[in-house]
């Protein structure tokens, strides 16, 4: 038996701290900077009792961490998984700071998260979780402190109930308080499906950049939920062949490309590709090795690894997940040139479209699609041209431009605040 030792030894935590290092120590800022930016303004951790559907009491754990709010009010995604604790969530929220300064949206960064694994739980449970969590958290949120929304685990339907619950405390309806939430209580047109279309948008960007023609390119996109299902798509109609996808149940593969959308219905009639007919079945840990011109992986983080990444053949990875990339694995890669277009840019979309969603809400006005859609294509591909400029004129990578641009930016904002008192 041979017992595998993997060469990662740090965690997303450590990997966000190690970017954010070497950020300030590239743009010249002190110690004090690191410090400030290494840990969380604001973090609540909080007992979130969930009475079952057979009456007994389960103590779920709850957290919500503002990284910082120099910029504005804090936003990010709520995550229902049973790998949530406390430093992978101030991992996802340091991210979110760096990306909402990245694409200048006039936010600060923040991430919640329960420890639970919401498939083994009914929608009345996840109802009764949701809102005794919001409640737990009400004092830190609101739509000018902390706007959550949707991110692994969690959906539309779970910001209806925090909504809902944060409305009921206020005395009145607060459509601002969350995005991603149903396009009937004022969710935005498009949003379902932003983080998917930015995906895209940078994926065809980064292919031109080398020179790779979309319509001949191949992909392979690890996850098949929201985010991977509809970058999937959106890459099959660009003219892209996408050789094969993923789901947590199982992998399938096709040499001549895979038809997205009848995969897409199959997922609608059996809950998974598992099974899809008009493929074959590959062990999902291969799937990343495949042999593509993009990789796309929009699952969860730390699948391209150490371990893994010498194998990886993809000539462009764009990350459509958090944190899909360790940082050893990035260090390999950018020895093999392989261009990695990182979570901060490539999935930004998503939070894009629910800053519109919130101008929408707080103006009680309705964008239309194409106005919505136009306007996330010109961020994107604004900040795709940003981030790519200043990676060429600094040598180095498009992780390390990005982070760098999205310090300084956060950086200059406190600067200009000054301190209090
Ligand atoms: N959860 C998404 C992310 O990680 C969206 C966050 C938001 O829209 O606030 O970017």
């Amino acid at each position: 038996m041979t017992l595998a030792v993997s060469l990662d030894t740090t965690t997303p935590l450590d990997d966000a701290r190690l970017q954010l290092r070497d950020a300030v120590e590239s743009l010249g800022l002190g110690e004090s900077v690191y410090e400030q930016l290494a840990h969380a303004r604001r973090e609540m951790s909080v007992g979130v009792p969930l009475r079952r559907d057979d009456g007994s009491i389960e103590l779920l754990l709850g957290y919500r961490v503002q990284h910082n709010s120099s910029r504005g009010p804090t936003k990010g995604g709520l995550r229902y998984s049973e790998h949530v604790d406390l430093d992978e969530v101030r991992a996802l929220a340091m991210w979110m700071t760096w990306k909402c300064a990245l694409l200048d949206l006039p936010y600060g960064g923040a991430k919640g998260g329960v420890t639970l694994d919401p498939t083994r739980y009914s929608v009345a449970e996840l109802e009764r979780v949701t809102r005794r969590y919001t409640s737990e958290i009400l004092p830190i949120l609101g739509p000018e402190r902390d706007i959550p929304a949707p991110d692994i685990g969690t959906d539309e339907q779970t910001m209806a109930w925090m909504m809902d619950t944060y409305s009921v405390a206020s005395g009145y309806t607060v459509r601002g308080s969350v995005t991603g939430k149903p396009v009937s209580l004022g969710g935005s047109l498009g949003r379902a499906t932003a983080t998917s279309r930015g995906v895209v948008h940078v994926a065809l960007a980064a292919l031109a950049s080398r020179g790779i023609d979309a319509t001949r390119a191949t992909a392979v996109v690890q996850g098949f939920g929201k985010v991977g299902r509809h970058a999937a798509l959106f890459l099959h109609q660009a003219g892209t062949r996408v050789l094969g996808v993923s789901d947590r149940y199982g992998a399938i593969h096709s040499a001549t490309g895979l038809d997205i959308d009848a995969v897409g219905r199959w997922v609608d009639l059996h809950g998974s590709i598992v099974g899809y007919p008009g493929a074959d079945a590959i062990d999902p840990a291969t799937l990343l090795e495949l042999e593509a011109d993009l990789l796309v992986p929009a699952a969860v983080e730390g699948v391209i690894t150490a371990d893994n990444a010498p194998r990886i053949r993809a000539r462009v990875i764009v990350e459509g997940a958090n944190g899909p990339t360790t940082g050893a694995a990035d260090e390999i890669l950018e020895a093999a040139d392989v261009l990695v277009v990182p979570d901060i840019l490539a999935n930004a979309g998503g939070v894009v479209v629910s800053y519109f969603e919130w101008v929408q809400s707080n103006q009680s006005y309705r964008w239309n699609l194409d106005l919505v859609e136009s306007r996330l294509e010109e961020r994107m591909r604004d900040a795709w041209d940003t981030v790519s400029a200043f990676a060429a004129v600094h040598h180095t990578t498009l992780r390390r431009a990005a982070t760098r641009l999205a310090v300084q930016r956060v950086t200059e904002a406190h600067q200009s605040r000054g301190l209090y008192p």
